[in-house]
């Protein structure tokens, strides 16, 4: 009778996991453009290499860092009202456990179930962890394994890091006529990979998405090395 909860578990876990997973790319992604935009901005203005590293290191910083604030900061919320959810749930339990095991039961009808073995499994469910079995069921969560919005934050942060890290090593390292022709190679190249990755993991056509992130990335190192090129011009 605990068959459809398990499969759903299964279902739920390994899209859960999968969400992680493109989160990820999206925050390498981000990374990589960002910075990439930034140090050939600023390679278009000079060819200081002490300038580049500190303009890029504190590009690395900065993004990662906000990327982690404003990942912990949605996190947080959304723990808080899935804590709500279930501190109603627990409550609606209490005062009403017959209406309650009601709702069990047609939630798992509606999934396919005739009512007689519907209402089998919402009862064995109930005695065993009503609170669960509604938490599954009704809310789509897991009360045992809710995000941290630590864990989170510092997946972005180290996402982001580690796209930022590409760029700013790619800046940095070569030789002065060098510099801004490797980095956007090497960008490129990054930003096949995490396009053709994020489309098959959203189960998209991967073609198109390439296309689209690439030219996204050129398009920012682009006008920022076309600002850095008129403002060093200028002297500023
Ligand atoms: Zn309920």
């Amino acid at each position: 009778m605990t068959e459809p909860t398990h499969d759903e578990a299964h279902g739920g876990a390994l899209g859960a996991r999968l969400n992680w997973l493109r989160a990820a790319v999206l925050g390498a992604n981000d990374g990589i453009v960002s910075t990439a935009g930034l140090v050939v901005g600023v390679a278009g203005a000079t060819s200081d290499r002490s300038a580049l590293l500190t303009a890029g290191l504190a590009g690395l910083l900065a993004g990662s860092l906000s990327m982690a604030a404003g990942e912990y900061v949605s996190v947080s919320t959304q723990r808080d009202s899935e804590k709500a959810a279930l501190a109603q749930e627990k409550r609606e339990l209490r005062e009403q456990p017959e209406a309650e095991l009601e709702e069990l039961t047609e939630l798992l009808e509606q999934r396919g179930l005739s009512r007689d073995v519907a209402l089998e499994a919402a009862q064995q469910l109930t005695e065993r962890d009503a609170l669960r079995a509604h938490a599954r069921v009704e809310l789509g969560i897991d009360p045992d394994e809710l995000t941290n919005p630590w864990h989170a934050a510092w997946a972005s942060f180290l996402a982001f890091t580690a796209g930022a890290l590409l760029p700013l090593l790619a800046i940095v390292l070569p030789p002065s006529g060098w510099r801004v022709p490797v980095t956007v190679v090497s960008v490129v190249g990054a930003l096949v990979l995490t396009g053709w990755s994020s489309a098959r993991l959203g189960a998209a056509a991967p073609g198109r998405a390439v296309l689209r992130n690439v030219g996204g990335g050129l398009l920012a190192m682009g006008v920022t090395y076309g600002v850095g090129v008129l403002l060093g011009a200028a002297g500023v």
